[in-house]
């Protein structure tokens, strides 16, 4: 009985694996698109409100794309 029982949790941990393959088959591209994310997000937050318009530009803009004024750096 002991035997039959290592063999059903045998064919169970096979049949698991072979889904978890499936699944892993999957995961680096959600893991990339987890990470453009936070890039994305990182650069977001690396924005700076524009001092004319308060709208979120780059740090390195020289003129903002959305009033179009230039934007002055000390
Ligand atoms: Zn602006």
């Amino acid at each position: 009985m002991g035997l039959i029982i290592f063999i059903v949790v045998i064919v169970v941990a096979v049949v698991l694996l072979k889904g978890f393959d499936s699944v892993a088959g999957r995961g680096p591209k959600q893991v990339k698109d987890g990470i453009n994310q936070s890039r994305l997000s990182l650069k977001e937050v690396n924005r700076q409100p524009c001092p004319e318009c308060a709208e979120l530009i780059l740090p390195a803009a020289k003129k903002c794309p959305f009033c179009r004024s230039e934007i002055k750096r000390l």
